[in-house]
């Protein structure tokens, strides 16, 4: 008999009998949407959360990112990397911007700011870095060029909720930052986004655009997009987030759990945690070395047939899908960071139900390839 399936993430749900008090504020008050009062607590609750002054909520975290480069009206080229969800790279496409994909660093696999200055031209707008893992990119390296050459920088930071650096939330810089509250992230809304800004006059504008560009009943000052989050979703973020300390604890032990049993065995390369004061462990990517007795995809499929579905994250790079490969930046030689690391990674189970022995059977296969 095959043992019980274990995914790399199982979404976070609180007991049912909690949401249902938020469901009868619903069904009493019949508003449903468009800005009610579960969505203006969940914002409010968030900024206080994150340690944030300005946050608009989205029905996903590509709608946001889509109305991030509309709210700063972004055009040409933007600069981003291709180790990364392939949501981040469309939402330029669907912005009628072209991708430049410039390589990352080894250590981080975040954008090296390093090849950043070699890829501008004078189409270049914008960068959108993206704290892979949630670890926090090189944000004064990225802050100085974009100084330098006048150039906005929205950072996708789909993986990077609650993460904080030396001087607080890693949400704060650039001009814009992007949540995911996607199912699979570490705090999720079912299906949810958000934009953090840095003032309220920016928040108002997103705000317009997210709602049709609508300013009030007879006036439309954009071509928004419809892109709220409904009442529903709100109320089960405003629940969600009180579990958010035992999530972040949970997560944190599996996290250290790893790190103590895979230090010693060859050829499994934990990727390091850099540059955090507060980490999220939202994934535990390892890199599978030359010298391990498996390859990469060999240890995929013999924890596959274990019933363990690790993942390839990310792999392929976005550079390789058909809508970028043709371009020039796309080129593997042009990415050879990233490129090796598509072949090596793994992402392994880690979310707060997982069980230490479900984590043992995990360990016990990474040990005994
Ligand atoms: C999840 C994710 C997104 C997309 O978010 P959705 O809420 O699923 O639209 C974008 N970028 C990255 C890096 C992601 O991991």
């Amino acid at each position: 008999m095959k043992s019980k399936p274990i995914f790399v993430t199982q979404p976070y749900v609180p007991p049912l009998e909690d949401f249902i008090p938020y469901l009868e504020k619903i069904w009493d008050s019949k508003i449903l949407t468009n800005g009610g009062p579960f969505h203006q607590q969940l914002e409010q609750a968030l900024c206080d959360y994150l340690g944030v002054n300005h946050l608009a909520l989205f029905s996903n975290g590509t709608l946001a990112l889509v109305t991030a480069l509309q709210a700063l009206r972004v055009t040409g080229e933007v600069i981003t990397t291709p180790y990364s969800f392939v949501a981040t790279a469309h939402s330029l496409l669907w912005h009628n911007c072209k991708p430049v994909f410039v390589d990352v660093e080894p250590d981080t696999l975040n954008l090296d700011p390093a090849r950043i200055e070699a890829a501008i031209t004078p189409q270049t707008t914008a960068i959108m870095p993206v704290h892979c893992y949630g670890n926090p990119c090189d944000t004064a390296a990225i802050q100085k060029i974009a100084d330098n050459y006048n150039l906005r920088v929205i950072y996708d930071a789909a993986h990077a909720f609650g993460v904080q650096d030396a001087g607080g939330s890693v949400l704060r810089h650039g001009d814009l930052s992007v949540l995911s509250f996607h199912a699979t992230k570490v705090f999720n809304t079912f299906e949810g986004g958000a934009i953090v800004c840095p003032d309220a006059k920016t928040k108002q504008r997103i705000d317009h655009l997210k709602n049709f560009g609508f300013v009030d009943e007879v006036t439309v000052v954009a071509p928004g997009i419809n892109a709220k989050m409904s009442e529903i979703n709100a109320a089960f973020g405003l629940l969600q987030l009180k579990h958010m300390p035992q999530v972040m604890q949970r997560r944190a032990e599996i996290d250290a759990l790893y790190r103590d049993k895979l230090q010693g065995v060859q050829g499994i390369h934990c990727l390091p945690q850099a540059g955090q004061a507060v980490a999220n462990h939202s994934y535990f990517p390892v890199l599978v070395q030359p010298d391990y007795p498996l390859s990469r995809d060999g240890l995929y499929q013999k924890l596959k047939d274990h019933n363990i579905f690790a993942r390839r994250y990310f792999y392929p790079l976005i550079s390789d899908f058909p809508m970028y490969r043709g371009m020039p930046s796309a080129h593997r030689g042009n990415l050879p960071v990233a490129t090796a690391a598509a072949q090596r990674v793994l992402c392994l189970p880690i979310y707060p139900a997982l069980t230490p022995e479900d984590q043992q059977r995990v360990i016990d296969i990474v040990q005994g390839a």
